[in-house]
């Protein structure tokens, strides 16, 4: 049985978010006021990074550092290996920037150099210029009526069809999306709080050893249940 995993890489993969780490460390303190007005529902995803990026100035050298600091779930690596093995296809979905989501990606799977495949990362642009961010979104540049940075619902519904079974894994907001469309949902935090609110069946995880565990025995049950059928 061939599944499609869609995964959320901020605050799921790791510990941290990256983006609102970057800003801490090196944007001119204004960016908070920005976020107060996201917050409050005034701006979309999109438009909160278009106000925001641009507050930043900082070296390529004190950025690869910082990101080089970022700490990852220490089994995710397994976990990606595992789907690597069995001919599944992980996906990450995210608002965040590819620039550090590759180099991160790179260090979480070192271990395991040439033995997982490259994982499809669709996220935001970035690239560093005299000392400033230049951000793009190519998931899609035209932008969606959501109104998000990276439209995870437009990918998720142009890959789905290629797998038996989606499973979304996901911390927030911009997760909910997908998670009314997936035959499983493992979410924790903000996107637990919005499932149960809407009523979307979800199992809690807190790391990549509960992922590992409850995809395992989701894997067993739809195969006991094909079995049943025949
Ligand atoms: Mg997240
Ligand atoms: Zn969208």
């Amino acid at each position: 049985m061939k599944l499609a995993i869609f995964c959320d890489f901020d605050e799921t993969i790791t510990r941290t978010n990256v983006t609102d780490g970057v800003l801490e460390r090196f944007a001119d303190p204004h960016w908070l006021e920005i976020q107060e007005h996201w917050l409050a529902g005034k701006l979309s995803a999109r438009e909160v990074l278009e106000y925001q990026m641009p507050l930043v100035t900082v070296t390529p050298e004190d950025l690869d550092a910082f990101i080089n600091s970022i700490e990852i779930d220490p089994l995710f690596a397994e976990f990606a290996l595992s789907c690597a093995q069995k001919n599944d296809s992980l996906y990450i979905l995210s608002d965040g920037f590819d620039y550090w989501i590759d180099r991160i990606l790179r260090r979480a799977l070192s271990a395991y150099n040439g033995m997982v495949k490259k994982i499809p990362v669709f996220a935001c642009g970035l690239s560093v210029k005299d000392n400033r961010l230049d951000i793009s979104f190519p998931y899609f540049p035209q932008g969606c009526i959501h109104g998000c940075a990276t439209c995870k619902s437009a990918i998720f519904n142009k890959l789905k069809p290629s797998a038996e079974k989606t499973i979304v894994i996901g911390d927030g907001v911009s997760d909910l999306i997908l998670a009314k469309d997936a035959d499983l949902v493992l979410a924790k935090d903000g996107l637990r709080e919005f499932c149960q609110r809407k009523g979307i069946l979800n199992q809690e995880y807190n790391d990549f050893s509960d992922v590992i565990r409850i995809i395992s025995a989701f894997r067993e049950k739809t195969f006991e249940d094909n079995i049943g059928d025949t």
